[in-house]
Parts: structure tokens; sequence; C-alpha cells
């Protein structure tokens, strides 16, 4: 059965048996805190179960390595929707160790896009309209050094309360520990 039929059935059957009524809560974080984090798959429930983090508990932003790369991106525009509209009062930018980001390499992501179908035209194409493509699909050596950049980029967004702590942590994908690079009450 193809996977979105398969969802579907399931959905089906979990609405009806009334599966969600564990789930229901607000849209406001009763921890009153808003995450980012890394997609991977390994952290999903790891993540919040090694937190303590239950539905209800806390706003999750998530990208390819828990990267902040812009001040005024969708990652960071978040952040501000959950500070000022939904309660939030503290951030935590949460990498990871052995994230894909760490290892991906531009050059070869591009050849892959070349051996999918993508033609050296629309490559050229996006250089000269001033995509910088190997920059913009480059990773980090550090996780460390990324969260820290991240959480310098949040505490200084001129949009950004005075007032809210902003937390820098890694954890481990296998066993859940938590790493502190930054402590937000330091500040
Ligand atoms: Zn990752």
């Amino acid at each position: 059965m193809p996977l979105l039929d398969e969802i579907l059935n399931y959905n089906e059957s979990f609405v009806e048996e009334k599966a969600y009524e564990p789930y229901q809560t607000s849209k406001l974080p009763d921890k009153r805190m808003v995450v980012v984090s890394c997609m991977d798959t390994r952290l999903v429930e790891l993540l919040p179960r090694s937190m303590n983090l239950r539905n209800g508990d806390f706003k999750l932003i998530k990208n390819a390595g828990a990267i902040i790369s812009h001040p005024f991106g969708s990652v960071m525009r978040s952040i501000l929707v959950a500070v000022y509209e939904l309660n939030a009062d503290e951030v935590f930018v949460i990498g990871h160790h052995q994230c894909g980001m760490s290892s991906i390499e531009p050059q070869k992501m591009i050849g892959h896009f070349k051996e999918r179908g993508v033609s050296n035209d629309t490559i050229n194409t996006l250089k000269h309209s001033g995509v910088d493509l190997e920059k913009w699909l480059s990773g980090f050596k550090s996780v460390e050094e990324s969260v820290r950049n991240s959480v310098d980029m949040v505490r200084n967004h001129p949009l950004l309360p005075d007032d809210i702590p902003v937390h820098g942590l890694v954890i481990a994908p296998d066993t859940g520990k938590l790493d502190l690079v930054v402590d937000g009450y330091d500040r």
C-alpha cells in the first residue's frame, strides 16, 4: 500500500477511536518555551522525552542542523511569533552530535542535483543570479560553535525583547544526554 494511503487509512481509525484525546491541549506552550532543533529522525521522540516535555508544553521549530542562518528568515520569524504572540518566554537552541549538517559536502550535493536531472544551465543560472549554492548548502564543523552562532543571532536580534533568555544545548542522539553550551540566564 502506498505510504499516503497507509497514513490516511490509519488516520481514519485514529480519529474514530478518539485516540487523539491524550494529546488535546491549547496552542499556548504550558512551559512557556520555544525550541529550535534539528529534523534528525532520532530526535523526533527522544528530544521531548529526554527533556520531560509533552504535547502542549513547548513550541518546536525544526530544520536541518538546528541552524538559524538568517536574522529575517522563517526560523527567526517563528521565534518572534512564539515570543510575542504565543507566550514563550525562553528560547532553546538544541543542536546534536553526529548531525548530518556537520558532514554535508555542498559540491557533492550539487552533484546529486545533477544526477537527479537538474541541468548545468539551471545551476549556472542560479549562480549568475547571485545564489551562492555552496554557501547556502554548507553546514558546520563544530556543532557547539553552530549553536553558539545561532544563540548569538537570536539574542542580538533587534526585535527580540531583552528579558528573554536564549539557551544553547547539544543533545546526544543515542542517549538523549544534554550538554549545556550557552546558559541564557548568565547574561
Ligand atoms: Zn541534525
